[in-house]
């Protein structure tokens, strides 16, 4: 089995030994692609929120927040283009049975072609060392020339076989590139159809007065549909924004990715409304702005790439990509794109409303362009946590898990730990834990050696475990000892929480960006 595999089964698996993540209805087998987080998992989770939301609202005076219903009237989804266009190219493969994104079989062929031109690079860096010049190799290398020319030939036919909704010219393209099926290795496919991605549901108790409606596919049309009742209320000057994290639910075809890829799932996105003309340099800002924020977090420069669309959705004039390295390579984590004025102009069409800005400084009216940026709650989980997740060899030849998350998000600050469960050092731990978890979620363990302590908050995450011992009660001063490092150090009580409050403050994390 593939290294990777085994990383990701590792994560999974360590997820729901130590509470974070279930498979929802576990008692019923489960529900295909659908997950619950459990009690420390919502702490992360809820973590991530805060520290996005922060970030976008709190940290700019010209951001506000939303909080809209999953259901809406049915006309927002035709208007915003989902009813029509929600849809994603199906394949199967007649002797697997196994359905598949179209698009996807193509793109991991091209990705496959990327990784070839990627190796060359890297032997050639080996090869010519300090002397490597990399543009220039690239550029004049025959083998990097023709995969790079290959992937790109590829992508930009599906591009325009998918935008001219030429579904038989990407079965063909299937065909030419003699992709197989993973599962079956056959080339027996059938034709490519189109699925849509909405939830149906109905709203009404009587069948034939019952209304069609769906679960919203996204949030960002909650946003467009509020967006003058927020600019009127809230006296806002274009530019501003509106920001919104909350759940959005998809059919998906494929989803067998652990949480990258579920039916029911959260995004956080933030809408930002500017002058017509001006979209680009707003796009251009907010790219690096999201950058910034994600590599607060310190999960390495090299986890994130961007990637820019050729294949617009046919909201967008420009579109790109946040792209992590998860356990199964480099995937979408965000998305930033520039909707110009396509969503507020189908609203004022489909409803007969308008929803125009008067700008006093031009002293017009007009539909504001929008540049969004959306990050998926779950996918972010997914990239901390898999990222954080280590083996380590320590010095004595011994091996340790640990949850290495940036302690700004880490489900539990501290735990306290009497050293034994006698001598008044349980009530010293108590006590310290009343003051503690005012400010922060601590928690108490008494169970096992300390040393096995240590262990299971390492790999639940714990930044900080603080022990009570015999020295305690003479002197009021415990052991701290950091999770990384695995260094201790003798403090007074008194000092604790300036010392947790130091690593796992929002405003030092943040201050980083
Ligand atoms: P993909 O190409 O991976 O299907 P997308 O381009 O359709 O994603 P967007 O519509 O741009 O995704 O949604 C914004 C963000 O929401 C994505 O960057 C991703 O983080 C998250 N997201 C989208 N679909 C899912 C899903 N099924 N499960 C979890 N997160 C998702």
């Amino acid at each position: 089995m593939a290294k990777q595999e085994d990383i990701f089964k590792n994560v999974v698996s360590h997820a729901k030994e130590y509470g974070f993540i279930f498979p929802s209805s576990e008692v019923y087998d489960g529900l295909s692609a659908v997950y619950d987080y459990a009690q420390n998992g919502v702490e992360l989770k809820k973590n991530i929120r805060e520290y996005w939301w922060k970030a976008m609202v709190q940290m700019n005076d010209n951001i506000v927040g939303l909080d809209a219903a999953i259901l809406m009237h049915p006309t927002t989804w035709k208007a915003s283009g989902h009813v029509d266009a929600f849809n994603d190219p199906l394949i199967d493969n007649k002797d697997s049975k196994k359905r598949y994104r179209a698009d996807v079989l193509i793109e991991d062929y091209a990705e496959k072609l990327n990784q070839k031109a990627i190796k060359e690079i890297e032997k050639a860096r080996v090869r010519f060392g300090d002397a490597f010049n990399e543009a220039e190799f690239v550029a004049t290398n025959a083998r990097v020339v023709e995969y790079k020319a290959k992937e790109r030939e590829i992508l930009e036919r599906m591009a325009r076989s998918l935008g001219n909704d030429d579904l038989a010219d990407v079965k063909a393209l299937i065909e030419e590139l003699e992709i197989a099926c993973p599962e079956s290795g056959s080339r027996n496919w059938t034709e490519v159809k189109q699925f849509n991605l909405m939830f149906g549901t109905k709203l009404g108790a009587s069948a034939d007065s019952a209304m069609d409606l769906y679960l919203r596919p996204e949030t960002a049309q909650g946003i467009f549909v509020n967006f003058l009742n927020v600019q009127k209320s809230g006296r806002m000057k274009v530019p501003f924004g509106i920001a919104q994290t909350g759940k959005a639910f998809r059919n998906e075809i494929v989803a067998r990715q652990f949480i990258f890829r579920m039916r029911e799932f959260e995004q956080m996105e933030m809408q930002f409304f500017v002058r017509p003309g001006e979209e680009m340099k707003h796009y251009e800002f907010w790219k690096e702005a999201r950058l910034k924020w994600h590599l607060s977090l310190g999960l390495g420069r090299e986890n994130y790439r961007f990637h820019d669309h050729e294949k617009l959705a046919h909201y967008a004039n420009a579109a790109a990509d946040i792209e992590f390295n998860f356990p199964f390579g480099f995937k979408e984590l965000e998305g930033i794109h520039s909707r110009t004025d396509f969503d507020l102009k189908a609203h004022e069409q489909y409803s007969g409303r308008k929803l125009q800005y008067f700008d006093p400084e031009l002293n017009e009216n007009y539909v504001p362009y929008v540049v969004e940026t959306s990050v998926g709650l779950d996918r972010m989980f997914l990239a901390v946590f898999a990222t954080s997740l280590k083996e380590e060899t320590l010095e004595d030849g011994s091996t340790r898990t640990v949850l290495k998350l940036p302690a700004v998000l880490a489900p539990t600050k501290a735990a306290v730990l009497p050293l034994v469960k006698k001598d008044g050092l349980p009530e010293i731990a108590h006590q310290i834990i009343a003051d503690l978890k005012w400010d922060f979620n601590v928690a108490y363990d008494e169970k096992d050696a300390v040393g096995r302590r240590y262990r299971r908050q390492d790999a639940l995450g714990t930044p900080f475990c603080i022990t009570v011992d015999h020295q305690t009660v003479e002197d009021q001063t415990v052991t701290i000892r950091h999770r990384d490092t695995m260094k201790q150090d003798r403090v007074k009580i008194a000092d604790l929480k300036s010392i947790i409050e130091s690593e796992v403050s929002m405003r030092n994390w943040l201050m980083k960006m």
